[in-house]
């Protein structure tokens, strides 16, 4: 996009920033020594902005702290190497301890929003059942969640996606079809978009509507302070509360600014919204109790295993919608506590991405990038966290007190990675590919069905062989009925201290079993809502 183009679209953070916003850290303004709030927020992403704009417009004083920068559409120019080290964790590179999992988190303002994929749908009923039975969750129905989903659906506009599918998602519904698999359109959440294909290096338009663009600026409308490129390190807890929070400034790519000045925030209560893997490690890090040792544990990412295609025509996967058609028929075809069922989409396929995904390397791998153009690929989301082989991961400190994941690929996954590439191969040769290649190692291009399907069921499903990823991270500090079984109660409060809340993705007791931002929005809508009711008396309500 030139610059031309770009200074033509209204900017609602450069103008939010000369309305006099109160926006420290960066280029900012250096970060008072010590600030005294309402309500300090760790976070600024999904959990995170529906929560501000909610205590915001219960009119309690609001600090938001957000390690990442404050980024906006004139920042956006749709270039891999400029957003993977500006708006991501550990520059996108973030890896479970063994390597084997690339896991994409976001680290900016908006969090994982500002650079997700749009696709949105509510909490699977089935999930929620199996929180019901086993989390003592007895109150996360279907029925009593609905109005906190409508509510969040009509304030980030999330409906229908009217255009056509590009050929990537096409190849999906197309196979799907032949083979007689129920494939259907994904929800989105955006208005006026352009079907530009860029969403994960920020939208260039506005047209996404993550919290950078929605909730961040109302909560900044209402007077609520934003410290940008600010760490939350600590927690001071005494008393059985939180005291206070101590941040400091990082640089712009997250390094450590020597010599920096702490800020030390006391407020009456403090949510942690930093999203799976970094909520769990501020509560770590600040040592709060956790007398049944769950904190950081039964962390999921929907482990990620990827299909690519080839076909005589152009597919040109990185331009339009991203995922806009998916197939659910491989998670209701054994039960929620089977073996693993999984999620099928068709990802957004950018060269420095897919570069670093797809296997093999030199002239192997300049040949395979060769046919880019002509390449399509399905991804399979694996339901992790509903039997009891599938225990997920766990968040561990480093010695500088920066998470690392252990998640172990164990053979329940791996049998559910090996039917998904099975799936998925077979999908792509009905919708007509020329030739078919699992994301692994030791596969080659497959030139037909049969000889795909011999081949993948001999491939050794091994950690490091089979290339996996995540961009959806959840649990960690998971809520429930019982404090046995549970880091926070129902309500979002921590069952050892009263001034504290986790409103984000480690709350879920398992995964999603479905892309997860909607599941964060709705549940974030319904605690905030009563977090607001009860340090104000006042009933808020989410207003699109
Ligand atoms: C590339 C990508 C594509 C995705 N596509 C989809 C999709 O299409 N549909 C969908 O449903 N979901 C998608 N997701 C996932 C979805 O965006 C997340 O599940 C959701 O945003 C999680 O919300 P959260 O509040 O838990 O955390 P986040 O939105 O990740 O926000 C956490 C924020 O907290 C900040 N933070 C963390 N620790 C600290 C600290 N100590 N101090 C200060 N700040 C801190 C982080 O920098 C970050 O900005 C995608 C994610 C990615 C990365």
């Amino acid at each position: 996009m030139t610059s031309t183009t770009a200074s033509t679209i209204p900017d609602p953070i450069r103008s939010g920033l000369q309305r006099g916003w109160r926006v420290r850290g960066g280029a900012h303004g250096p970060l008072p020594a010590r600030i005294t709030c309402d309500v300090a927020i760790i976070g600024s992403g999904a959990g995170a902005g529906i929560t501000a704009e909610l205590l915001t417009h219960a009119g309690l004083q609001v600090v938001l702290v957000e390690e990442g920068p404050l980024k906006s559409s004139s920042d956006f120019r749709q270039l891999e190497s400029e957003a993977y080290p500006s708006l991501y964790q550990e520059s996108a590179g973030r890896k479970t301890a063994d390597k084997a999992i690339t896991i994409l988190q976001g680290r900016c303002v908006g969090g994982s929003t500002t650079v997700n994929w749009t696709s949105s749908f509510r909490t699977p009923p089935t999930t929620l059942e199996h929180w019901q039975q086993h989390f003592g969750l007895t109150d996360y129905t279907e029925a009593a969640l609905a109005p906190w989903f409508a509510q969040a659906e009509q304030r980030l506009n999330i409906g229908p996606w009217l255009t056509p599918a590009n050929r990537n998602n096409e190849v999906l519904r197309a196979g799907a079809r032949r083979l007689g698999i129920s494939a259907a359109g994904i929800q989105r959440n955006v208005k006026g978009c352009w079907n530009l294909g860029s969403c994960g290096m920020g939208c260039p338009t506005n047209a996404k509507q993550s919290m950078l663009v929605t909730t961040i600026p109302t909560a900044l409308d209402r007077g609520a302070t934003l410290l940008v490129e600010t760490r939350a390190d600590a927690f001071v807890v005494g008393h059985g509360q939180v005291q206070a929070l101590v941040c400091t400034p990082v640089a712009g790519n997250g390094a450590p600014v020597h010599g920096a000045a702490p800020t030390r925030i006391v407020a009456r209560h403090f949510v942690v919204a930093g999203g799976a893997i970094n909520s769990p490690a501020l509560l770590m890090r600040s040592g709060v109790p956790d007398p049944h040792r769950l904190l950081g544990k039964r962390t999921f990412l929907h482990p990620v295993v990827i299909s690519a295609a080839t076909f005589d025509e152009r597919v040109e996967a990185w331009s339009g919608a991203p995922q806009t058609l998916y197939s659910d028929h491989f998670l209701h075809s054994q039960p929620i506590d089977g073996p693993m069922g999984y999620k099928l989409e068709a990802p957004p396929m950018h060269p420095v991405i897919v570069s670093t995904t797809l296997t093999g390397h030199g002239q192997a791998q300049a040949d395979l990038l060769k046919q880019f153009p002509q390449t399509q690929g399905l991804l399979a989301l694996l339901r992790d966290g509903f039997h009891a082989d599938s225990p997920g991961g766990t968040v561990q400190l480093r010695d500088d007190g920066s998470p690392v994941l252990d998640y172990p690929l164990n053979d329940y996954v791996m049998d559910g990675a090996r039917r998904a590439f099975l799936s998925m191969a077979e999908i792509q040769f009905a919708a007509g590919a020329r030739q078919v290649s699992p994301v692994h190692e030791m596969a080659r291009q497959y030139t037909s069905w049969a000889q795909a399907r011999e081949a993948i069921q001999a491939l050794p499903m091994k950690p490091l062989l089979t290339r996996v990823v995540s961009a959806h991270v959840m649990g960690g500090c998971a809520m429930a009925g019982h404090e046995r079984q549970g880091v926070v109660r129902p309500d979002g409060v921590h069952w050892q201290l009263a001034n504290l809340s986790v409103h984000d993705g480690s709350l879920f007791p398992t995964s999603i079993g479905a892309n997860p931002q909607l599941s964060v929005y709705g549940v974030a809508n319904r605690l905030a809502t009563g977090l607001a009711m009860s340090l104000t008396g006042r009933d808020v309500q989410l207003v699109a």
